[in-house]
C-alpha cells in the first residue's frame, strides 16, 4: 500500500529525512510547503534539490495524478445562495467521503468526515443509513481541510473553523481524529488553533473520558436528541450501551475537570422530541451538570434534515421556538440553528456519499 505524506507528523518527516541522510531543515521546508504554501505536487517544492524532490515523488506521489493528494474530488455541489459547497471525494480504494464548506459572514467553516460511512446506525442520519465503510487515516482527515484551504486561498480567504460533524463518529476513530487536529493546529503549518475545532460525538462514554483526561482546547458537542432512554435508544442505538445516566455523568466530569462548555445537539422532530415534556426532561438532566454555581451547557437545536430512510418530519419554526423558550424558562440556553445546504444534501446527517441525482432518486 502506498503511504501518504499527510499521515506524517513533523517528527516523522524529520526521521524520514534523517534516514535519507538529508539535513534537518529540509523537513521544515517540506512541512511549510505542505501546510503553509499548501503545495500538493512535488514539482512545486522548487527550493528543494532535484534529487530530493524525485525521492518525495517516488515515495508519496499518487501514480494516477502525480500529486501527493489521495483525495479525488468527484462531485461538487453549490447551494443556490452560494453559501454552502459540498464536495464528494473518492479515495484510492474507491471509498467515498464528503466535506462541506459553509460561508457565513466572516466565517469559513468546514464540516469534515472521520469515517467513510458510520457504524452507529442512528435512524435519522443518512450516513448511519449507509452503514460502515472504514476509518479514515489522519492524512485523509487533514487533506479535506487542505483541499478547502487551497480553494479559499485563491480568494485570499482562510478556513476559520472546523466542525467534525461530517460522515462518521470521530470518537470511533479517536487516534486519527486527534492526530489530524494536531497536524492542522501545528504552529509551523496551518496553525488552526484547537479552539477553532469542534468534535461532535454520539456519546461514546469511554472516549469522552479519554478526551477529558487530555485537557484539550477543542470544543465538545454531544448528540443528545432525546431526554429519556426509551426514546433515545429508539433513535440512537448506542444509547443501549451508554444510557443517558452514564453519558451525562461523563459530561459532568468533563465540565468539572476542564471548566469547558459542552454543546448538546438536538435535531427537532415534530411530535417526537420537540414536545414540552422532552424539553422539561432535558432541562432536568442538564441542570444536574451545574457546578460551582455555573452551568456550562448550551443546546443547539436544529430542525431535522430530511433523509431517505426516515419518515420523521422537521419541527416547524413555531414549535422550535416553543421548545427553545421552554428550555430557557428552566434556565437552559438554547439556539435554533439555521438549516443549511438542504437542497444539495449537505445539511447535518445528510452526507451519504452519493451524488445529488442518486440521492434525490425517489426509489
Ligand atoms: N457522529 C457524530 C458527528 C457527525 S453527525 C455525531 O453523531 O455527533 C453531526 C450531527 O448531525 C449530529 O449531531 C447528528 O446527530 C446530527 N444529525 C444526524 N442526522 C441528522 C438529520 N437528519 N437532521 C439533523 N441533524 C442530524
Ligand atoms: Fe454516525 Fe453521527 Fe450519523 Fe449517528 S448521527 S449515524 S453517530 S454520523
Amino acid at each position: 500500500m502506498s503511504s501518504s505524506i499527510y499521515d506524517l507528523t513533523l517528527n516523522d518527516l524529520e526521521g524520514l529525512l534523517a534516514s535519507w541522510n538529508e539535513p534537518r531543515y529540509r523537513a521544515d521546508q517540506i512541512w511549510q510547503g505542505l501546510y503553509l504554501q499548501l503545495w500538493d505536487r512535488p514539482e512545486q517544492f522548487s527550493s528543494l534539490p532535484r534529487s530530493l524532490r524525485d525521492k518525495l515523488s517516488q515515495t508519496f506521489a499518487q501514480e494516477s495524478s502525480g500529486s501527493f493528494s489521495t483525495l479525488s474530488p468527484k462531485t461538487v455541489l453549490e447551494s443556490h445562495d452560494g453559501g454552502t459547497r459540498k464536495t464528494l471525494f473518492t479515495l484510492p480504494d474507491n471509498r467515498v467521503l464528503e466535506a462541506v464548506l459553509m460561508r457565513y459572514e466572516r466565517r469559513r467553516t468546514l464540516c469534515i468526515s472521520t469515517q467513510s460511512g458510520c457504524a452507529m446506525g442512528c435512524v435519522f442520519c443518512a450516513t448511519g443509513q449507509m452503514g460502515f465503510g472504514r476509518n479514515l487515516t489522519s492524512g485523509e482527515i487533514v487533506e479535506q481541510v487542505l483541499h478547502y484551504a487551497r480553494l479559499l486561498a485563491t480568494n485570499n480567504e482562510k478556513v476559520t473553523n472546523v466542525v467534525i460533524m461530517g460522515m462518521g463518529e470521530p470518537f470511533h476513530n479517536y487516534a486519527s481524529t486527534l492526530a489530524a487536529i494536531d497536524r492542522l493546529s501545528h504552529p509551523q503549518g496551518l496553525n488552526l488553533g484547537e479552539r477553532r475545532f469542534t468534535i461532535s460525538t454520539v456519546g461514546l462514554v469511554p472516549a469522552i473520558r479519554r478526551f477529558t483526561a487530555e485537557h484539550r482546547q477543542i470544543n465538545l458537542a454531544i448528540s443528545l436528541h432525546a431526554a429519556d432512554d426509551e426514546l433515545r435508544s429508539s433513535m440512537l442505538p448506542i444509547n443501549r450501551k451508554y444510557p443517558l445516566s452514564l453519558l451525562l455523568e461523563a459530561c459532568k466530569e468533563y465540565i468539572a475537570k476542564t471548566h469547558r462548555r459542552i454543546s448538546f445537539e438536538w435535531s427537532l422532530i415534530e411530535g417526537v422530541n420537540d414536545t414540552s415534556e422532552q424539553a422539561r426532561k432535558l432541562s432536568t438532566w442538564l441542570k444536574m451538570l451545574r457546578q460551582d454555581g455555573s452551568l456550562l451547557v448550551h443546546v443547539n437545536a436544529i430542525p431535522l434534515n430530511p433523509t431517505r430512510n426516515y419518515q420523521g418530519k422537521a419541527a416547524n419554526r413555531q414549535r422550535a421556538e416553543i421548545f427553545k423558550t421552554t428550555l430557557e424558562s428552566y434556565g437552559i440556553p438554547c439556539t435554533i440553528r439555521m438549516r443549511r445546504g438542504i437542497e444539495i444534501q449537505a445539511g447535518c446527517g445528510q452526507l451519504a456519499g452519493q451524488s445529488l441525482t442518486t440521492s434525490m432518486d425517489p426509489g
